[in-house]
């Protein structure tokens, strides 16, 4: 139908390499929403990842993409994202994964008819693009030693803590591998002292910065924490949308940003900018996701300064191709809109 903006989407299940455990759970597929927005014969693709402790689901994104579709075909114009993006995020609150997967699917369609990058649109140099890191979950010191061995091409590792192990953990990786770290408790520590600790022990380790260290709202303990601590603080849980990033200036060094917490890349770029103005620094997250939703990110990424953005090597089933990681490093390719081919 000329003229008219189509939204379709299907459910698609990640399946994980590997068992992927922190401190709170662990799973072996993510459930996920591929999303197509067609207009005038030309199609953008989307993604929403929705690992279950975060509240989503296929039903619900189904829900909420039934609801956005009449939204869609009422705006004639994909050019306008601005517009479709505040009425998509309007509809009901929540369900930034399910908005992220039409925000980035109207991204992809707009750079495919333009015919060329996001980075490209956006002024970025794609030489600039980050070093990411490699996660390596909670598992056995053998385990684990086993997958620091298999990751040596990349320049950062990340390691999940938050349990009695991580010492241990840490001092397994640390015997096969010296490659730099950075460590995620996922709010998984509580007191304070405890952590100050463990962050000097942590220093000692060639550890370099420490994401999410106490729950989402223990801004006063985490800013206790931040005055004494020799490694800078990331908020990855107390910082989910832009609403979010004004309140962690002085509580956090850095906050991680991710589609699928703020609803797609027209609103990450806004989270970069006023982290910037605030003198924050930005890491730039990702779930378990296909190269869809990675190479989207990746077109931000020259903007940032650390990446995690590995979240396609972790699933065995990518049905995309698209920004990959070289020698550790995130790699832009010139293909138009997020850069992506079907496999
Ligand atoms: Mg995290």
């Amino acid at each position: 139908m000329f003229g008219c903006m189509l939204l379709r989407w299907s459910p698609y299940t990640l399946e994980l390499r590997q068992p992927f455990t922190t401190a709170t759970q662990s799973r072996t597929a993510t459930p996920a929403m591929l999303v197509e927005v067609e207009h005038e014969g030309l199609v953008g693709h989307g993604e929403a990842a929705m690992p279950p402790y975060l509240g989503e689901s296929q039903a619900s994104a189904s829900a909420f993409f039934a609801a956005a579709a009449p939204l869609l075909a009422s705006h004639r114009d994909p050019f306008l994202l601005e517009d479709v993006l505040r009425d998509s995020d309007a509809l009901a609150p929540g369900n930034t994964a399910a908005k992220a997967a039409i925000d980035i699917a109207l991204h992809d369609w707009v750079g495919r008819r333009l015919g060329a990058p996001w980075h490209r649109l956006w002024g970025l140099d794609p030489r600039r693009t980050p070093v990411t890191s490699f996660t390596l979950g909670i598992d056995t010191p053998e385990v684990v030693r086993e997958k620091a061995r298999a990751a040596g091409d990349y320049r950062l590792l990340k390691v999940k803590l938050g349990r009695d192990s991580d010492r241990e953990l840490i001092t397994a990786i640390r015997s096969v591998s010296s490659t730099p770290l950075i460590v995620d408790a996922n709010q998984g520590w509580t007191d304070r002292e405890d952590a100050l600790r463990q962050i000097e022990w942590l220093a000692s380790q060639d550890v370099r910065l420490v994401e999410q260290p106490f729950a989402r709202d223990r801004l006063e303990d985490t800013a206790w924490l931040r005055e004494r601590s020799p490694l800078p603080l990331f908020a990855d849980e107390s910082c989910q949308r832009l609403s979010d990033v004004p309140r962690l200036a002085g509580v956090f060094d850095g906050i991680n940003v991710k589609l699928m917490k703020c609803t797609g890349l027209r609103e990450a770029r806004a989270m970069i900018t006023v982290a910037r103005a605030l003198n924050l620094k930005v890491m730039l997250g990702c779930m378990t996701e296909t190269s869809c939703a990675i190479s989207a990110a990746a077109q931000l990424s020259p903007l940032v300064d650390w990446a995690d953005l590995d979240g396609a090597l972790l699933i065995r089933n990518d049905p995309f191709e698209g920004a990959r990681i070289v020698d550790g490093k995130v790699t832009l390719t010139d293909l138009p809109g997020i850069g992506i081919v079907r496999r």
